[in-house]
């Protein structure tokens, strides 16, 4: 550098030299700037079965979210299949050490009453999303969280757009705040981890309506 000319030599010892041009500041940003969207809120998770739960506990807990789950899915069919699926989430709850809200019954009735008229896919998908979300903004106020947000989110197979604007609805009717995030970006960690654990991985979405669709499909390949 000193051969370049882009230094002046100062000293040889202890070397000091005197750079020969202009080294931008680093701009520092405001401390409220750098802090993390969920510092000193406890947010409810609406978690729809154990695999998306991983990804999504761990980047809300990431940041800065005091975690808490909550289950409730009428859409799942059949009973076993809820079960299944809900003692899935039991177990890695208590691995992860997320304290957990369970609804108290499986409301199917709820659910097939909410869709009667309204079956076609994405039609129903929006009851589906609503009636879910709704019992969690409610049960969130109860609890004195801040913030609700879901599972669904991560699914590819969702559609997000829908529930984000779902979501922030029934939220705003609560004074609460819906976290969006993007959390398809974990969904290959989501299968890493699910294996890892070793959770149930379900092959349709949940209704019995996804149910037969899925089996047609299958059937036609
Ligand atoms: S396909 Fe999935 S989101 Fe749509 S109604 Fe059925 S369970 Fe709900």
């Amino acid at each position: 550098m000193l051969a370049q000319g882009k230094v002046t030599l100062i000293a040889q010892d202890p070397l000091t030299i005197r750079l020969q041009y202009p080294v931008a500041e680093r701009a520092v940003r405001p401390v409220e700037e750098c802090r993390l969207p969920g510092e000193n809120k406890a947010i409810l998770l609406h978690i729809c079965c154990g695999p998306c739960g991983t990804y999504t506990i761990q980047r809300l807990r990431e940041q800065g979210f005091e975690v808490r789950g909550f289950w409730y899915n009428p859409n799942i069919h059949p009973y076993d299949e809820h079960e299944r699926r809900r003692a899935c989430v039991e177990d890695y709850a208590r691995e992860v050490g997320l304290p957990m809200t369970w609804w108290r019954e499986y409301e199917d009735d709820a659910y097939f009453s909410a869709v009667r008229g309204h079956e076609a896919f994405g039609e129903r998908c929006a009851i589906c999303y609503r009636l879910r979300l709704e019992r969690t903004a409610q049960v969130a106020a109860m609890q004195g969280c801040q913030a609700l947000t879901t599972t669904l989110l991560i699914s590819p197979y969702q559609n997000q757009e829908m529930i984000r604007q779902i979501g922030s609805d029934v939220a705003q009717e609560h004074d609460l705040e819906f976290y969006f995030e993007n959390f398809r970006r974990g969904w290959a960690e989501r299968g890493r981890t699910a294996r890892q654990h070793g959770l149930y991985q379900q092959r349709y979405c949940g209704c019995i309506y996804s149910a037969e669709e899925t089996r047609a499909q299958n059937a036609s390949r």
